[in-house]
């Protein structure tokens, strides 16, 4: 497995491949869910790149960025340990030298939840995608359902800007209790893991109303909300019912929808969601 650090070895290692090719992009501190991406780009494309970066232009201001967890030599060994032919691990200086002045703004399914309670970010996710993309090329690149907005995003910008790739959703890894596995988990301390549960006590809660009948999202919402407020270290942000291509808010559901919500839990912020969908057998 290479491991290459600058923009300029990517853009020559990248010369050695002529068929499909898949990207995982990431921010390192690999866990499960990390990793069944990386399958799953196994078994679509003969040939695999990660990248590991933790981008700057995506944090703002007061949030972890010099926190988030690092740990390059233990995600080398786990990628190493899936068969990945190359992982790029460029540093800050490279991906935005001095004189940096171009950013991509993906409107409309971008201002809103994640986008409206972090102002930036989407610009940030946008701009590091459209880079790795260019410099790596692939044929596939692949997200995870867990950040459903973000992956809405880059379908939009992928879509808008003809860049040609096949952008791949990967189901959301659990761990046994239902919390989705995040980086940020590590923040947690063991009271406050135990609490993490209501983001998806909620969600269930949410699929379970659903499913039963329930059509009326304000309903949906004011349930979540109970739930979540009844949990004492849980500060909600934000629940969701909205219509799931455009994350517009429902007022009914007539049509597929997402359940979303972003919740602190002490310090740490965490986000969920689950597709409602009476259709839809395979739950992520
Ligand atoms: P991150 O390192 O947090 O930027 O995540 C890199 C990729 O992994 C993104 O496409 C995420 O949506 C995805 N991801 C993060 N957590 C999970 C999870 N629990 N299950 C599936 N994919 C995930």
């Amino acid at each position: 497995m290479e491991v290459v650090r600058t923009v300029s070895r990517m853009r020559a290692a990248r010369q050695q491949w002529d068929g499909p090719l898949g990207l995982v992009p990431t921010m390192g501190c690999l866990h499960q869910g990390h990793l069944a991406i990386v399958r799953q780009a196994r078994t679509d494309t003969p040939a695999v790149i990660v990248s590991i970066y933790v981008n700057p232009s995506q944090f703002g201001a007061g949030e972890d960025f010099v926190s988030y967890p690092r740990q390059l030599d233990r995600d080398l060994e786990l990628l190493k340990a899936e068969g990945v032919d190359l992982v790029f691990a460029p540093s800050d200086d490279g991906m935005y030298p001095p004189g940096f002045s171009t950013h991509i703004d993906v409107t409309g399914v971008s201002e809103r939840l994640e986008g409206a309670a972090r102002p930036g970010h989407f610009r940030g996710v946008a701009t590091v995608v459209a880079k790795l993309c260019n410099l790596v090329r692939p044929s596939h690149a692949y997200f995870g359902q867990k950040d459903a907005q973000q992956l809405l995003v880059i379908r939009r910008m992928v879509a808008d800007l003809d860049m040609g790739i096949h952008i791949i959703a990967v189901p959301t890894v659990r761990e046994s209790d239902g919390l989705a596995l995040s980086s940020r988990n590590t923040y947690l301390n063991a009271r406050e893991r135990r609490a993490a549960t209501v983001l998806f006590r909620a969600l269930t809660l949410a699929r379970g109303l659903h499913e039963a009948g329930e059509d009326d999202a304000d309903r949906i919402r004011a349930e979540m909300t109970s739930l979540i407020e009844n949990e004492p270290l849980a500060r909600l942000d934000y629940v969701s019912i909205a219509d799931a291509e455009t994350l517009g808010e429902l007022r009914v559901i007539v049509r597929p929808a997402l359940a979303s919500l972003a919740v602190h839990i002490g310090k740490t912020r965490l986000i969920d969601n689950m597709p409602l969908d009476r259709q839809d057998s395979g739950r992520p």
